[in-house]
Order: C-alpha cells, then structure tokens, then sequence
C-alpha cells in the first residue's frame, strides 16, 4: 500500500450527495471509492424540484448541460389558498429570473437527475462504484481510515465522507446524537399521467396549495408525459416511515377539509406511498480526524424549501474546492468546508421548518395574515429575498 495520499477517498452512500462528491473529487484529480448499500444504483420514482443554485453546482462537477437536457423548466412557483382555490401569489421564473440568477428553476425526474449523475461516474476512470457494500462503522488512525463493510470486509482510504443519508453510520459515530426527530408530518407521494390530471390544472408552475395542517405540490416532470403529486399533512404521525404503499382513503384522510378543486387532485393519484418527514437541530459536529459528513447525513432537513439535494450538491462543490486547495492538508480541507457549509445549511434547515409553520400549514388569522403578506409581494421582491440563497452556490473564495 502506498502513502495515505495516494489512497483513494471513500464514499459511503451512492444518493444525489455520493455521486456529486465523487464527480467533484475526480474534477481535482482525485480518486474514489464509492460505497453503496443497496444492490443496484438508483433513486425512487418521484420529482424533484432544483433551484438555479443546483444548475450552478452542476456545471461546477461537469454535468450541466446534462442536467438541463432532462429538466422541465416551469414558469412559475404558484402559491394557492386550499381553503378558496384562490391564487395568493406567484414567482415568475422566466426570462427576468433566469437574467438574475444566471440558471432555471427546473423539476426533474429523481431517476433522469440520478442518472445523468451516475453515468458522469461510471465514464470516470477515478471513480469505482461498489454496491451491496453496507459500512457499518470506521476506525482511523494518523494516515488513513478503514471503513467496516456488513459482509465482513474492510476497505481503506485516505478520507472517509459519509454521505448516506437521514439514517446515516457515519454520523452515529461521528456525532452519536441519536435517531432523528420526527415532525409528525406525513408525505404522500404519487406520480400520474399528464393525462390523468385535470386538464384545467396542467399548469407549468411547481404549484402549492396551503391549507389548515395540510399542503398539496404538484408539477410536470419528464417532457410532460407525467404530473409528480406531493401531499402532506400534519397529523402527529409518531413513528418514521418511508416508501410504504398506503390506500387512497388513507391519504385524502388529512384534506376533508379543503375546497374540491383541491381534494379532486388527490382523487387523481393512484399508488400513493406515505413517507413520515424527519430532520434534526443544525449541528456544528461534522468532521472527525479524517472523516467528514455531507447532504442529509449532515443537515436533514424538510423538502419545505425544497433544497435537501440542492445543499447536497453545494456540499460537493465546496469539499472538493477545499481538498483540491489545500492538497496534502486534509484537516485544513474539511474544517473550511464546515466553517463554510455549516452556517448555510443550518439557515435552510430552520426555514424550511419556518415555511411549513408559517407558509404551509396556516390557519385562519394565521393564514389570512399569510396571505395579506405574500400577496402584496412582486415577482423582484421574491427575487431579493432568495438572492442569498440562489446567487451562487455559496462556496466562498
Ligand atoms: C418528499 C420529499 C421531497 C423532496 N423534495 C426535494 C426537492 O424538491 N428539492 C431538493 O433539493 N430536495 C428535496 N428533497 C430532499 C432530498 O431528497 C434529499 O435531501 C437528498 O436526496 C439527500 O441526498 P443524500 O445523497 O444526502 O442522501 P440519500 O438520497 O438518502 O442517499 C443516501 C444513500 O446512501 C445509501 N446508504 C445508506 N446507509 C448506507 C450505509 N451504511 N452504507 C452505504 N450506503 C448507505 C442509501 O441507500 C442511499 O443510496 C425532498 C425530500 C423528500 C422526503
């Protein structure tokens, strides 16, 4: 075995985050073992929504103009009161966005995202993706560490980063804070035919309706074949569940009491699958010696914002920007990308919670306050607010 310099660095976890950092590694040359727990590569078949922030990182790994050919690029992020079917506000996402913010909103198909990821790394020679390769645990010492595989093997690298996920091993031993917490809030996700949505709702707008303890997202995905349904509801749910296929009467349970133009969306969805929304407080601990934490393994949060994988991807902008600078100094590496990270994700994670409490979920003087606020805003006033957010990916220096 040579020096620990030449071993490769490890990855745990082949998600969005897994595959964006070793895009990023290989940008600077460096090589990557990339560790994946389930049998094959993939992601569940539902959209995602990408702030021009995404498309920024995506040009930084090499994969943008990959990734702009599989979006849909909406016109607007539409903002309708469950209660009356009325519109409240809207963000144009056009040509004076794009202008502003140097790259579209866009929803894509979690699969096509995933896949323009994976094919970037399967054509790179410093990249090796292993699958059925569970890493239970890590040991390290001054030069390299070792990760524990659950067949009983061992693999060592130069550096570990632990980017699997909400339920995350590495984190166990790197933070050791306990399972996350549990919001009680339930997501139903259900993909339909463009034509199986009502026509007179076949907007190309990522469009949100906020009701009483309740929301419904939906918007086109792959060329406008399908429509990806998203409903949440805040019913105390006390458990985490993810993925588990649950019935149609079960899921319109939390919108009885909203307008019809609202609850006919629902009808519309078959095959619902109910995941239980989980994140964690912002946390400072990232890092130990040689191994370091990124995308929902370091900062889950609610999809209220809509930027889990948007900061996963930022994430393997700034780790691979701070590895590539300081070569051969890996403690400086990873503490300036959680000096950096840190504070970023931290915002989002607490104002994706904000958006649910005070945009989502509303209730009567609550809401109509929301309403008075939101509506008197204009398309730039929307645009000023999420400049921190949107203007770059936020790596610094
Ligand atoms: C309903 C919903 C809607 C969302 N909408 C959006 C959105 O519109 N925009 C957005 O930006 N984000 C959104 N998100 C958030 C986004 O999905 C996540 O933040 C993102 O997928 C996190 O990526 P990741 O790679 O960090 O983790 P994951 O996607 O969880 O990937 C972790 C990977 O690690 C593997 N793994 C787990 N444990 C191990 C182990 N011990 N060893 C090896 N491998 C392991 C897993 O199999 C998985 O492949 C949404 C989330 C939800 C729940």
């Amino acid at each position: 075995m040579g020096p620990a310099a030449a071993r490769p660095v490890l990855i745990a976890g082949g998600g969005i985050g897994g595959l964006a950092a070793a895009l990023g590694l290989a940008q600077k040359g460096i090589a990557s073992i990339l560790l994946e727990k389930a049998s094959a590569l993939g992601e569940i078949g539902a959209g995602i929504q990408l702030g021009p922030n995404a498309f920024h990182a995506f040009d930084y790994l090499g994969v943008g103009e990959a990734a702009r050919g599989m979006a849909v690029y909406i016109d607007q992020l539409r903002l309708m009161d469950a209660l009356t079917a009325e519109e409240i506000t809207h963000v144009d996402l056009r040509d004076a966005f794009r202008a502003r913010f140097g790259n579209p909103y866009a929803v894509v198909h979690r699969g096509d995202l995933h896949g323009v990821l994976l094919k970037a790394c399967r054509d790179h020679a410093l990249i090796d993706l292993r699958v059925s390769s569970e890493v239970i645990g890590y040991d390290q010492n001054g030069a390299s560490v070792t990760v524990r595989l659950a067949s009983g093997d061992d693999v060592t690298g130069s550096l570990l980063i632990g980017a699997d996920g909400l339920w995350s091993n590495i984190r166990k031993q790197v933070v050791a804070d306990g399972p996350p917490r549990v919001s009680g809030h339930t997501t139903y996700r259900s993909v339909i035919p463009t034509g199986e949505m009502p026509e007179d709702l076949r907007w190309n707008a990522a469009t949100l309706w906020a009701g009483p303890k309740c929301h419904i997202v939906h918007y086109p995905l792959s060329d406008w074949k399908v429509f990806n349904l998203v409903v949440t509801c805040h019913n105390d749910a006390p458990e985490p569940v993810a993925g588990k296929p649950v019935s149609d009467d079960e899921v319109m349970q939390g919108f009885a009491h909203v307008h019809a133009r609202a609850q006919e969306i629902i009808r519309h969805g078959k095959n619902w699958k109910a995941w239980v929304l989980c994140d964690r407080e912002p946390l400072e601990r990232w890092v130990d010696g040689r191994v370091a934490l990124l995308g929902d393994a370091a900062h889950p949060m609610l999809q209220y914002f809509a930027q889990g994988a948007c900061m996963a991807l930022e994430d393997s902008v700034c780790l691979s920007h701070m590895l590539g600078t300081h070569p051969g100094d890996h403690a400086a590496a990873l503490e300036q990308y959680r000096q950096q990270r840190f504070p970023r994700t931290a915002r989002v994670q607490l104002l994706s919670r904000a958006i649910g409490e005070h945009i989502y979920h509303p209730a009567g003087d609550h809401a109509r306050i929301r309403n008075a606020i939101m509506s008197a805003k204009t398309s730039e006033d929307y645009y000023g607010d999420l400049a921190w957010l949107y203007g770059g990916t936020g790596l610094k220096g």
